[in-house]
Order: C-alpha cells, then sequence, then structure tokens
C-alpha cells in the first residue's frame, strides 16, 4: 500500500490488496439486487455508496483532476480567511477533512484508471495527471493562511472528543514536520537543505541503478548453476567464457544459491557488496549529516526520531529495541540453522574445520531444502481452481467478520468481466461499502496483486457516512482450453493477505477520512494482512474449500502442506537475522551518523551487518547500493515489526475456541481494530484487541523458536 500525507491529510490511499471472484454461481446472492437497491437501503441507515464513473478519455482525466484542485483550492481560501474570532472545529480541521474528499476520490480513481484503463493513452493522461496531483498536494504543506486558521482554533484551547483531539494534534504535527513552526529565516535555511537533499538522494538512487557488476566465468567455475539458466543470450559471451552481473538480482541469486565452487561465491559476492562504492561512499555520508542537519533544525535529536514520530514505534530507541531484542532473540535458532550449513559443508568439501561464510549461506540453506524438504509446490495447484478458492474465502471472511456480499451489476465497467460486489452487515443489514474485481492479466494492466482505494470512508458534513469503494486488481492465471484457471499456493496466501486491506476499508466507523479504513500508522498498516496469510497455511481452512479440481473429493494432502511449512521454517533464522542488519543499520546510520561527529557509515554498517549475521569481506560496502536507505530510510524496522504484531495478533485467533474461524475473536478484531483505524493509537487499538500487552513471544514460537 502506498499512502501520502498532506498537511495533516492523509490522502488517496492507494491501498494493496487483492481478490477475484468466479464468473459462475455467486456465493450468497440469490435475488437479484441491483446498486439502486442497496443505495437505497444505504440511506435508510443513513450511508451513502457510491459507485462512481471512470474517466475514459485524457481530456475527461485532465478535466477531473483541475476541477478538483480548483474546488479544494477555493475552499482552502475560505478556511485561510477566517478572522481569529470566527475559528471552530468545524470551519478548520473539519472543513480540512471535508474538503480533501473530492481531490483523495480522484486521485483515488485515476490511479485506477492509471494501472486498469484499456487505452494507453488514458494510462498516459492519468499519469500525468498523478504528477500534477502530488505537486499540488506539496504545496498544501506551505499554506501559510490555513496553518494560521488551525493554530488559531488550537489557541482558543478547546475540548474535544478524543479523536478530534488527535486530529488537531496529528495537524499541528505535520505542520511542525513540514518547518511551518520555525520563524521565517530557519524555514527557509530547513526548505534549502531539503531541496539539496532531495537533489542528493536523487544521485544516490540513479549511482545505485548505474551500478554495473560484470565478472566473467568459465563453465567449470559455475558447475551447479542451472544450464539452461547459463545459456541464455548475454550471458554465454564465448567460448568458455560466461558473463553474470552481479547487480542483477537474478544473477546475484543463481550463483549464490547454486555454484558449488566457494571462490566463484565469494568473488560475485564481493563483487556484489562493493557495487557503487566510489560513487555513493562520499554521498553517502553527505545525505546522512544533512539529514541529521534538518532534523535538529526541527527539534529532533536523529533523522530517525523525525522519520518514526508519526509511526506506531514513535522514537528511533523503541524501534531499536525492538530489533535487538529479537536479535537475541533468534541467537539460537541462528546457531543451530549455522551448524546445519556447515555440516553440509564438511560433508560436501570433506574438510572437518569448514566455516560457513556470507558467501556460503545461500548456498547450502538451497541445499538444506533439497536435502530434507525436497517438495514440489506446483502439485498443490490443482487444489486451488480460482471459484472454488474465492467462493471459499468469502465464505470465511463473511463468517469472521459478520458480514455478508452479494453480486449486483457494476454501472461502469473498465473490462467485460469485471466484477461488483456489496458489502452489509450481515446481523443488521446496513450497507458497508462496494468491492470491485478485475480478475484476469492483460497488456497494460497492473501486474501484481493489489486493492486499490476508490472512494473514502467518512462522516459528511451533513451527517451522513459516506461508505468506501475498493478496486481489487488481481492477476490470476487464466484458465486453459479443459482446465479452470488454478492458483498457487503462494497466490492463495496473496488473496488472503490482499482481501485484508478490503476488510479494512469496508468496515470502518472512524468519522475522518485521515484515520477511515487503512489510513494508520505506515508501520500498523500491513499487520492486520500479514496475520490473516495464516489462514492460507492452515488444513482446516484450506479443507473448507481446496479441493482437486477433477476430483472434489479429495482434499489437499496434508503432508505437502507441512513440508512447506517445514522447509520455509528451516532458514528463518537466517532469514530474520539478515532483515534485522539491515534495519539495524539503517537505524545506526539514521541516529549516529551526524555533521561533527566524524562516524564513517560504512564502517559502521559493516560492523553492524558482521555481527549481526556474518562477517563482511574486507573493503565491502554493501550500504552504498542499499536502495532502501533514500526512500524507506529508518522504516525498514517497519518489516519485522509488522510480522512480530501480526504474529501476536494471531495467537488471539489460533488460542480461542473457535481458531482461525473464531467469530468472537473475529469481531473483536473488527471493533477494535478496523472499525477504530487511525482514530486512536494503534498501540492501544491492539492492547484492546489482544486483551493483554503486546509480546514477541507468539512470533518467536511462529519461526520455531521455543520460548517459555
Ligand atoms: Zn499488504
Amino acid at each position: 500500500m502506498k499512502r501520502e500525507f498532506i498537511a495533516g491529510l492523509a490522502l488517496a490511499s492507494l491501498l494493496a490488496a487483492c481478490t477475484g471472484r468466479p464468473s459462475s454461481s455467486p456465493t450468497s446472492s440469490t435475488a437479484k439486487m441491483t446498486l439502486a437497491d442497496f443505495q437505497a437501503r444505504a440511506a435508510r441507515f443513513n450511508n451513502v455508496i457510491s459507485a462512481p464513473d471512470y474517466e475514459t478519455s485524457p481530456t475527461a482525466v485532465k478535466q477531473s483532476l483541475e476541477t478538483a484542485i480548483a474546488n479544494a483550492n477555493a475552499a482552502l481560501d475560505g478556511v485561510g480567511r477566517l478572522k481569529p474570532a470566527e475559528v471552530t472545529f468545524a470551519n478548520t480541521l473539519g472543513a480540512l477533512d471535508d474538503l480533501m474528499l473530492e481531490p483523495a476520490n480522484t486521485a483515488n480513481r485515476l490511479n485506477l484508471v492509471k494501472e486498469t484503463s484499456r487505452d494507453a493513452a488514458v494510462r498516459e493522461a492519468a499519469t500525468e495527471a498523478l504528477k500534477k496531483f502530488s505537486e499540488w498536494s506539496v504545496g498544501l504543506e506551505y499554506r501559510e493562511d490555513v496553518y494560521a486558521a488551525v493554530k488559531a482554533f488550537a489557541d482558543t484551547k478547546p475540548a474535544l472528543a478524543p479523536v478530534e483531539a488527535k486530529l488537531l494534534r496529528d495537524t499541528l504535527r505535520d505542520y511542525r514536520r513540514a518547518g511551518l513552526a520555525l520563524p521565517k529565516a530557519e524555514r527557509d535555511e530547513v526548505e534549502k537543505m531539503r531541496k539539496e537533499l532531495a537533489a542528493l538522494t536523487t544521485d544516490f538512487e540513479s549511482n545505485v541503478n548505474k551500478a554495473r557488476g560484470p565478472v566473467k566465468f568459465t563453465q567449470a567455475e559455475l558447475a551447479g548453476v542451472p544450464g539452461d539458466f547459463l545459456a541464455q543470450e548475454g550471458i554465454k559471451t564465448g567460448d568458455d567464457e560466461y558473463t553474470l552481473m552481479a547487480n542483477i538480482t537474478f544473477h546475484y541469486l543463481m550463483v549464490l544459491e547454486n555454484a558449488k565452487s566457494e571462490a566463484t561465491r565469494k568473488k560475485f559476492q564481493i563483487v556484489h557488496d562493493s557495487l557503487a562504492k566510489e560513487s555513493n561512499g562520499p554521498l553517502l555520508k553527505q545525505i546522512l549529516e544533512l539529514r541529521s542537519k534538518i532534523a535538529d533544525r526541527l527539534g529532533y535529536a536523529s533523522w530517525a526520531d523525525y522519520q518514526i514520530e508519526p509511526k506506531m514505534a514513535k522514537t528511533a530507541a523503541t524501534a531499536t529495541k525492538f530489533l535487538s531484542d529479537l536479535k537475541t532473540g533468534l541467537q539460537p535458532k541462528l546457531d543451530a540453522e549455522l551448524a546445519e550449513f556447515r555440516r553440509l559443508k564438511v560433508k560436501e568439501t570433506g574438510d572437518a574445520g569448514a566455516q560457513i561464510h556470507l558467501w556460503d549461506w545461500r548456498y547450502y540453506a538451497n541445499e538444506l531444502k533439497k536435502e530434507k524438504y525436497s517438495v514440489d509446490a506446483e502439485q498443490l495447484r490443482d487444489f486451488f481452481p480460482l471459484d472454488r478458492s474465492l467462493n471459499g474465502m468469502f465464505a470465511i471472511y463473511q463468517k469472521i467478520f459478520g458480514v455478508k456480499f452479494q453480486q449486483i451489476e457494476p454501472p461502469a465497467r473498465w473490462v467485460d468481466d469485471l466484477q461488483l460486489w456489496a458489502v452489509s452487515d450481515a446481523r443488521s443489514g446496513e450497507p458497508l461499502g462496494l468491492f470491485y474485481l478485475d480478475l484476469f492479466p492483460r497488456d497494460g494492466k497492473y501486474n501484481h496483486f493489489a486493492c486499490f482505494g476508490v472512494v473514502e470512508g467518512k462522516q459528511l458534513a451533513d451527517g451522513r457516512y459516506q461508505r468506501p469503494t475498493v478496486a481489487m486488481v488481481c492477476n490470476f492465471p487464466p484458465p486453459q482450453p479443459g482446465k479452470p484457471s488454478l492458483m498457487g499456493h503462494d497466490e492463495v496466501v496473496t488473496l488472503f493477505h490482499e482481501f485484508g486491506h478490503v476488510m479494512h476499508a469496508m468496515l470502518t466507523r472512524a468519522p475522518f477520512m485521515r484515520y477511515s479504513g487503512s489510513n494508520v500508522e505506515r508501520d500498523f498498516v500491513e499487520a492486520p494482512s500479514q496475520m490473516l496469510e495464516n489462514w492460507a497455511w492452515d488444513k482446516n481452512v484450506l479443507d473448507t474449500f481446496a479441493a482437486d479440481y477433477r476430483d472434489p473429493a479429495k482434499k489437499i494432502p496434508g503432508e505437502i502442506l507441512a513440508k512447506l511449512k517445514e522447509s520455509d521454517l528451516a532458514i528463518k533464522g537466517t532469514f530474520y537475522r539478515r532483515q534485522l542488519c539491515f534495519g539495524l543499520l539503517d537505524l545506526a546510520l539514521h541516529t549516529q551518523v551526524r555533521e561533527g561527529a566524524d562516524v564513517d557509515p560504512i564502517a559502521l554498517s559493516n560492523k553492524i551487518l558482521s555481527e549481526t549475521l556474518l562477517p563482511v569481506p574486507e573493503g565491502t560496502s554493501f550500504a552504498t547500493y542499499f536502495g532502501h536507505l533514500m526512500h524507506y530510510d529508518a522504516g525498514y524496522y517497519g518489516y519485522a515489526w509488522a510480522d512480530a504484531i501480526s504474529a501476536d495478533m494471531a495467537s488471539v485467533f489460533e488460542s480461542s475456541p473457535g481458531g482461525y474461524f473464531d467469530v468472537k475473536t473475529g469481531l473483536q478484531l473488527r471493533n477494535e481494530i478496523y472499525a477504530v483505524g487511525g482514530s486512536r493509537d494503534p498501540n492501544v487499538s491492539i492492547e484492546k484487541f489482544l486483551g493483554r500487552p503486546q509480546s514477541n513471544q507468539p512470533f518467536l514460537k511462529k519461526i520455531g523458536i521455543a520460548t517459555q
């Protein structure tokens, strides 16, 4: 999911999520309901349901954006004109949330058009329009007249409801982060440094993109690497010469996972870990020092503190402690896995003293999988025909969240087999929202699985509730003659994950757009969806729908599923310690490298890498090629963070009487997490859902570490 924050307003939640739905035999609809019926029913609940028209020409795209921006600007001018004596919650913060609805929905819609339109000219126009939208949104942060109105309202020291107080706090925080609370001269200095930073980070990224690591090998040196890979054009460059590129991830992994020769692996690893060393070495230091200076001017101890403030972790110290604790917790599992790798290396080399080096672990992890867990995941495909899997997943989500899905006719379609589904509360019949399904790949379409926000949920100024609309854009394998569309198990996992995002949107009750649906802290947004991935690994869950498409009496073979799981688990310690390497070095660089401190970022990150996984080769500079440092700076910890929360949350289902089908826990999730959204601190929401303080223990247990 991607989200943009604009002067205190969470915009255009371009969520990531997805699913599909069969073209025949709808799950739960019996009598044909129309969109108009559904909208009429919504009106009785004081709700609004919207299925917009989609722009079908470049002119329409341009016009939509211009209108939305003009309307929003006019409304912003209105807020900006308020005299201090006139300010109220409704005409400042309330008005800002209201006036952003049209631009947010327009940007959402154009983003969907960009990813799904069958007309290349329309897609291009949408791409252009979104660039303009993004420029406009950045400018919002700097509207001093609007800031003055908000500030004037804050100065009245109003007594507010908790969610209103949070909106005021968060909005002021965003202005402060943009520098608006600073005196003019300092603000100008910050703005100048930001521009400089933007230029430097662009240079860093372009150096990453330009970096090349060609290495020539002979066939003998590449023993173990698959022949059909080596035979590819561009790789076989001479009689007995193969040119591999360390900067191409696919090449890098092919060699590190398969080459029998340690010298080959070592050589390739060193080239890979030295990419962009010369060009980005000095640049990295400059960037980190500049970030630290900006953070300092804005009143933060470090850039990491600045970046993490609006997230769930709140401070660099909290994020660092989380990673360090996890590092300690993982030690026994890492040791055991490295011992397994060493056993294999001793056996292969005949050297009783053989040690595992950085360039060895991928190779022996691969060997281990071959030796112990040889399993063909492709066999599972026969058990996941698309129709049956979607229906099965729908049934599960309807049950645990107390909702009902009904297929209706879409008023406008961007593709013939587009589906539209109406979601209601199962008990009261209250309409909650709409989701589209766009199932199969086609030229020019978005090429993964994702849920795109279309209409944001929020309470409207007239008191009605605008219910959300989202679109699941999928790329399922199209049906073949005599064979239905068959999903891989990984796609089933993705489906359960992405549909979690749809639920996050549908079940919202947040009064403000800024907090509705999945408009929550960035290091929390993935956790509920990651949690739901567990469902797709559970035999009881899968047995409710997965069955051989040729003989539905045949259920999924438990031993294949178990082996897949085991094989995944076998190297989890190494996998996570590697994740922690990146998270820890990211945080260390963004707290310790500062002007005048004279810390060498390469030496610092090499030290952390060596301590956390395996010693890095002398003279390498992993950090100079680590692109995440530019656009996900001080954010890498978020991956493991969300994993830990999702395991913690899953444990509530796992220990409940109904397991993954437990309706009471589902309702708790719906009320405490999904309905609330960003309206309150996620730390509070999670504890309310858990019914106890958060814990890392379920996560450690999940990845195979015995806990008390
Ligand atoms: Zn996701």
